[in-house]
């Protein structure tokens, strides 16, 4: 067991049985300056039932990469709220947005500007679907259950594999696909991936905003359950280089149009737009993503846009089922693991729906650095 878990021993189990006299635990989670996560918790009189019962909070930005140390409050809003899988009972966990002092969003705050163009385009209905797919190390570092030193045979029995040697880990994804159904996360799945040690789980279909939240939250559940299992969680999109697959995020999309009969005419006009805003996309699909958008191990060039049915060799990918049928939904491999999931939903919505402002995400993406 990890230093940094709580080890579920006996003498741990007598107090987590003690009653909290009817006061809940509520574990605010937010977003810090390097696009990790970062929580803590504050007791409140009575169990809530709606977002507005919970109250604004703030914490110290210059800590945590936020803020100078002069003025280094930062503001926690409370955007959405789940039914804690570690506390349980009435306990919660909170998502939280990031304010500066002076009411503008803080760095990394992207919610803010894709909530706006979700509630412009409240009528197109959009969803998504992501894949995240991640990695696990171990304590120093290295792959989770690689040899020492050296390598696993070569790519191939891995994926969706079965049986020792051919997975690792199992009861730690086994464990975060429960703690996010009891959540009322909605997972749509998981399975193991091409390398190694490399796991996904699909997020969705939600409409809007509510896919950013719900994948940041099912991120933060992620690392907590690891942290219990001693291992760490890796969102790089090219952890080992050679002959080992890369992790992205798909992102999946449909509007209502899309998923009525003869949807296909709609697919068809969003690609095209989508072909037309290559490089604008391919900056908000996370960093480092150039060494995994090689051509190679099914994924299409950084520099060139193209789509096909059933292609997972393409930037956008229509599925066999849907060209099919004649209508549904299409899928972005473009973006990496390491995304912010608000920033390329945001900028999915703001192609495929038409824009208010067209180039809104990606000023939005560059504040992050100012
Ligand atoms: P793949 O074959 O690419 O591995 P997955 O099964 O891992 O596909 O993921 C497919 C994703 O597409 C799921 O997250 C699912 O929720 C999502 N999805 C299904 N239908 C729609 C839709 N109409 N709009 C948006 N996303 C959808
Ligand atoms: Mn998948
Ligand atoms: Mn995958
Ligand atoms: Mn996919």
């Amino acid at each position: 067991m990890a230093e940094t878990s709580i080890e579920k021993t006996q003498i741990l189990q007598k107090y987590l049985e003690l009653d909290q006299r009817g006061r809940i635990i509520a574990e605010y989670v937010w977003i810090d300056g390097t696009g990790n996560l970062r929580s803590k918790g504050r007791t409140l009189k009575k169990k809530v039932t709606s977002i507005d019962q919970l109250p604004e909070w703030n914490f110290d930005g210059s800590s945590t990469n936020q803020a100078p140390g002069h003025d280094s409050d930062i503001y926690l809003k409370p955007v959405a709220f789940y039914p804690d899988p570690f506390r349980r009972g009435d306990n919660i966990v909170v998502l939280a947005a990031c304010y500066n002092n002076d009411g503008t969003p803080n760095k990394f705050n992207h919610r803010h500007e894709a909530a706006k163009l979700f509630a412009a385009h409240k009528d197109e209905e959009i969803w998504f679907g992501l894949e995240q797919e991640y990695t696990l190390l171990d304590m120093y570092d290295n792959v989770y259950g690689w040899p020492k030193g050296g390598f696993p045979a070569p790519q191939g029995p891995y994926y969706c594999g079965v049986g020792a040697g051919k997975v690792y880990a199992r009861d730690l994804i086994e464990a975060h696909y429960r703690a996010c159904l009891y959540a009322g996360l909605e997972l749509s799945g998981i399975n193991a991936e091409v390398m190694p040690s490399q796991w996904e789980f699909q997020v969705g279909p939600c409409t809007g905003i509510e896919l950013g939240d719900q994948l940041w939250m099912a991120r933060y559940l992620l690392h907590r359950v690891a942290e219990e299992f001693g291992i760490k969680i890796s969102f790089h999109p090219k952890p080992l280089k050679g002959d080992w697959n890369g992790a992205g995020c798909h992102t999946n999309v449909s509007t209502k149009e899309m998923r009525l009969p003869g949807g296909m005419k709609y697919i068809e006009q969003a690609i095209e737009k989508l072909s037309k805003r290559h490089a604008e996309h391919i900056k908000l699909y996370g960093s480092d993503n150039e060494m995994r958008l090689t051509g190679r191990h099914e994924t299409a060039s950084m520099t060139a846009f193209s789509s096909g049915v059933a292609n997972r060799g393409s930037s956008i990918r229509i599925p066999r089922s849907v060209a099919k049928e004649g209508c549904g939904y299409f899928e972005d491999r473009r973006p990496a693991s390491n995304i912010d999931p608000y920033l390329v939903t945001g900028i999915m919505c703001e192609t495929v729906c038409g824009a208010i402002d067209s180039a809104n995400m990606t000023k939005e993406f560059e504040r992050e650095s100012s």
